[in-house]
């Protein structure tokens, strides 16, 4: 019974740290633990390595950072030994990648697989995390590190007549395993974010016919794919270190030439217009560090968000269409940007067709396909590309809870609080990886990965050193982080989106952004700014003795180097948010 697991003890005895999860962070967790000397395990839902490689396996899926700075940079012979085949590895090659590094390490005679965690109870008098699993099998732990991925759970969005329709339904974020052949058939899809502008081009060249049901278009810029450039791969050759540590020093975590000084809305139209060329041509996300003020002032905003609506028009030939696929809704780059191969011109193909949802809404399935308020579709099958409950879910559909039974979802009912992304008050001994508070989804996800990895292994080494037995965030200092979250993404345009960093495409989520907003370089230097003051925010324990107890959180990162005729913006918007003081 999930209620009894604070009061029971397994058979077994405690080990140091179980992991959820055997994704790039799991994996990397687990060698570190193992490197000091630590009894670690990982339980993994499925059944092999990979996270959301080893899930996301749809038509067309690759990852949208270049993948030489996508992949570990934590053992040099690793590194020296992988060779990537394009700028931005499939999904089958990130797969083996992650199975390469799972054998090289060893790391499979410690991973539980095709088993879920369901409760996790945080026994105060044993100062242990008490867990179960769906296999009933049952783990006393010091340490609960959740490796559980920021978009691993699918939205639970269902539509009336799901169940009639007689074809099959594939998930993008569940793809079957062998592959589906849609030659010859009727193919239906609903969305238009990443996984979408992903499968929509490889689709529509092997099905019949593919209805692409969109119900707000999202900006996408070329990938332009291909063998990595012969001088990128000479940059990085010649001292991956220096490369690495120079991606983590920037706010993204990877190198994206990010200009913190020029306005767009300064320059002129010409070299504006020159800039965003190069940067277009160069593909990706380059064109989001273009200029300083894109991010913050909506003029600038306008002046990208114009230059990719003609860019979209100039690959669609229909003009309707083309209108249809350009945003409106929110400024650019508000949303994670999609990066496509060939997806605005897949639109020009017979066999494909763009249906507007706003519209003609969805009505409902049927055994033929999709009704809409204006006309009946007929599919042989369908695929949702509908997205994910985005940084919490994974974490709040596990029966997780802390000091005095409270459970996780009540303590984030208004949204997650974490301190420093890495722990929660009133959960002692419980980290995440890349969790809500962290820079996360906002940066390229290895590099964030390594970092939060290391941190929360150099703490347990200081923990065991002094012979420390908890550790958890104080209320005070969690507060004081959820603050400074908010006061480095309100001065950005990021939260005028409905995007799912706000939590707004999950009916019923607190409307929050959840990630931060000021760069993994920041942060970085944030984190070891506490780690450096033993562990400032932090409440230590030695049994039910309070060693330290540290309420405050006063590393704050060095100030951005933001152009002085921002800061009216910024200030107006600190000030509405009651994050500034009004001036007189
Ligand atoms: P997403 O960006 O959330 O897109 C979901 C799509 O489904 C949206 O177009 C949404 O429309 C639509 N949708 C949801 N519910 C719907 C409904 N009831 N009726 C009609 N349409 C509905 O999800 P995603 O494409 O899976 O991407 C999520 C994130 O995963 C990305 O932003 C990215 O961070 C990551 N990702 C990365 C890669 C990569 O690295 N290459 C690839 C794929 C995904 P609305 O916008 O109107 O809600």
């Amino acid at each position: 019974m999930v209620n009894s697991a604070a009061h029971r003890s397994s058979d077994t005895q405690p080990i140091d740290a179980l992991i959820v999860g055997a994704g790039f962070a799991g994996m990397y967790m687990l060698h570190k633990l193992r490197g000091q000397g630590m009894n670690a395990k990982v339980v993994e839902a499925g059944s092999g390595v990979g996270g959301t490689w080893y899930w996301n396996r749809y038509p067309g899926a690759r990852v949208d950072i270049q993948s030489l700075e996508y992949s570990f940079g934590f053992d040099e012979r690793l590194e020296s030994e992988w060779r990537w085949s394009e700028r931005y590895a499939p999904q089958a090659e990130l797969l083996r990648y992650a199975e390469h590094v799972a054998d090289r390490f060893d790391l499979k005679r410690d991973i539980r697989f095709d088993t879920r965690v369901t409760a996790a109870h945080w026994d105060e008098a044993a100062q242990l995390w008490r867990v179960e699993t769906d296999r009933g099998a049952r783990t006393d732990c010091r340490h609960l590190i959740l490796a559980t991925g920021c978009l691993s759970i699918p939205t639970d969005v269902t539509f009336p007549g799901l169940d009639t329709f007689k074809g099959p339904i594939y998930r993008t974020s569940r793809w079957p395993h062998e592959g589906v052949d849609f030659s010859g058939q009727r193919v239906g899809i609903i969305g238009t974010g990443s996984s979408a502008i992903q499968s929509i081009p490889v689709i529509a060249a092997e099905a019949a016919h593919l209805t692409v049901f969109q119900r707000t278009p999202n900006y996408s810029m070329p990938a332009h794919n291909g063998p990595i450039p012969h001088a990128d791969f000479e940059a990085w050759s010649k001292d991956p270190r220096a490369y690495r540590a120079a991606s983590k020093d920037t706010g993204g975590g990877f190198q994206n030439e990010a200009n913190a000084t020029t306005l767009a809305t300064e320059t002129a139209p010409d070299a504006v217009r020159a800039e965003l060329e190069r940067r277009w041509a160069w593909g990706g996300f380059r064109i989001l560090g273009a200029f300083a003020d894109t991010g913050i002032d909506p003029a600038a905003n306008r002046i990208v968000q114009d230059f990719i609506a003609e860019k979209i028009r100039a690959q669609v030939a229909d003009p309707a269409v083309a209108d249809l696929l350009t945003p409106k809704d929110h400024p650019f780059g508000t949303k994670r940007p999609c990066v496509d191969t060939g997806y605005y011109a897949t639109f020009n193909r017979p066999n494909v067709e763009l249906v507007d949802l706003r519209a003609t809404p969805l009505k409902a399935f049927n055994a033929q396909g999709i009704a809409t308020s204006a006309r009946q579709y007929d599919f042989d099958a369908v695929v949702l590309a509908t997205g994910f409950d985005a940084m919490t879910g994974a974490i709040d559909r596990i029966d997780l809870r802390g000091v005095g039974g409270r459970r996780i979802k009540d303590h984030w009912a208004e949204g997650p609080r974490t301190y420093l992304g890495l722990m929660v008050a009133g959960f002692p001994n419980m980290f995440t990886i890349t969790g809500p508070g962290s820079p996360s989804v906002l940066t390229n996800m290895i590099n964030s990965i390594e970092q939060h990895v290391e941190w929360i292994a150099d703490c347990l080494v200081s923990l065991s050193r002094h012979q420390q037995t908890s550790i958890e965030a104080s209320a005070e200092a969690e507060a004081a982080w959820c603050r400074h979250v908010a006061e480095a993404v309100t001065p950005t345009l990021l939260p005028q989106a409905n995007s799912w960093y706000m939590g707004a495409n999950v009916p019923g989520k607190p409307r929050m952004f959840m990630p931060y907003a000021g760069g993994l370089h920041r942060y970085t230097e944030i984190c070891n700014q506490v780690a450096a003051k033993d562990y400032e925010g932090f409440i230590i324990r030695q049994g039910d003795r309070v060693l330290s107890d540290s309420h405050v959180f006063t590393s704050h990162p060095p100030m951005p180097d933001i152009p002085a005729s921002l800061w009216p913006i910024i200030i107006e918007r600190l000030t509405a948010a009651g994050l500034m003081p009004a001036t007189a």
